[in-house]
């Protein structure tokens, strides 16, 4: 008999709806290049209005609409603040610097989280020796901090502190709808806090691509020109923006199932033998746990774990990480967690510890 598959290694490995791939099939397009494709102009609307933005612009991929970002707000020989483990220092093969001659000045935080006093003697002064501090990046959820979702008024702190200094502010927020489901604060109330704002289609909103970039209306038509440059100037891109526009519509409401079902995942490591939560509260949808005792390795146990249908993602040598998402429902996770600790329990019985 044939395991089946619980796929927990992202929120990015979902399938359309039938739904979603009903409204990609029937999408009005047009040459996007040329302005003309009512379904992209509809989501790129629609972004703006949640985000509560001027404009906005479908891109690709999240790497492209932070790289963008980045490159509205700085120049060659500039530098932008952000913290060590966030997507756009560690996942995006420093393409600020690459593409746009730009170097980061990563801050280390607690669980991705940085404070204003970690921040506010870093903007360097006018002095032909240094590079320019021209932007400060942060990342809500924060991917990396175990989907930290960043606290409301230390972000309001930075953004006025960044305001009064002249310096911009930018969101990486491929996981902001999951800040929102956590938190209850509009998306509006976190993004006007920044002056651009990167989202995510594909992570747990569940379209098959795409990310968007908010802002004020002449940043977002400068983005345009950069996102050509970068390769991103799609033609017919209205199949993909209804995929987008779909979820957007109709898939942030329940990511709420998503974050009550990583409890349960969480439940379940608990209370599993010689596994560990690297971070014990669990606020959205992102889990990292690791091995306790000495001797295997978190590849071993997730090939253990493979064996019997569950996929998780190694992150290093003893940890490992699981999302949930639209593509798993209570019933699979609650089995997950069952397979998870009866192979913590035979390694258990099997390993001696030695920690
Ligand atoms: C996934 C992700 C991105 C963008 O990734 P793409 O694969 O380029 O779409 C950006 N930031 C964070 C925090 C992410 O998790």
């Amino acid at each position: 008999m044939a395991v089946e598959i619980i796929d927990l290694r992202s929120d990015t490995v979902t399938q359309p709806t039938p739904a979603m791939r009903q409204a990609m099939a029937t999408a009005a397009v047009g040459d996007d290049v040329l302005g003309a494709d009512p379904t992209t102009a509809e989501l790129e609307r629609l972004t703006a209005e949640v985000l509560g933005k001027e404009a906005a612009i479908f891109m690709p991929s999240g790497t492209m609409t932070n790289q963008v970002a980045v490159r509205l707000h700085c120049l060659p020989g500039d530098e932008f603040l952000c913290e060590t483990d966030c997507h756009i220092y560690n996942h995006e093969q420093g393409a600020f610097a690459q593409l746009s001659g730009v170097v980061a000045r990563p801050i280390g935080g607690q669980q991705g989280h940085l404070t204003l006093c970690q921040l506010e003697d870093l903007v360097r002064p006018d002095n032909d020796h240094m590079v320019r501090t021209r932007l400060v990046c942060l990342e809500n959820t924060h991917n990396r901090g175990g989907g930290r979702v960043l606290p409301y008024e230390d972000v309001a702190a930075i953004s006025r502190w960044a305001r009064s200094t002249g310096i911009g502010i930018h969101l990486d927020g491929a996981r902001l709808f999951n800040a929102v489901a956590a938190t209850g604060i509009a998306a509006q109330d976190w993004s006007t806090l920044f002056d651009t704002v990167s989202i995510c289609f594909s992570k747990g909103l569940g379209a098959p691509v795409g990310s968007a970039l908010a802002g004020p209306a002449e940043w977002i038509k400068r983005a345009r020109r950069h996102r050509k440059l970068f390769g991103g100037g799609m033609r017919q891109c209205g199949i993909i923006a209804a995929g987008a526009l779909y979820a957007l519509q109709h898939h942030r409401d329940r990511l709420a199932e998503d974050h009550a079902n990583a409890q349960v995942l969480a439940a379940a490591i608990r209370s599993s033998p010689g596994l560990r939560l690297t971070y014990e509260d669990v606020e959205t949808n992102i889990l990292f746990f690791e091995l306790t005792g000495g001797g295997r390795s978190a590849a071993e146990f997730t090939q253990a774990l493979e064996e019997q249908g569950v996929l998780v993602l190694v992150e290093s040598k003893h940890r490992m990480r699981a999302l949930t998402h639209l593509d798993v429902s209570t019933e699979q996770v609650e089995r997950a967690g069952r397979i998870i600790g009866s192979v913590a329990a035979r390694w258990a019985d099997s390993v001696p510890a030695n920690s």
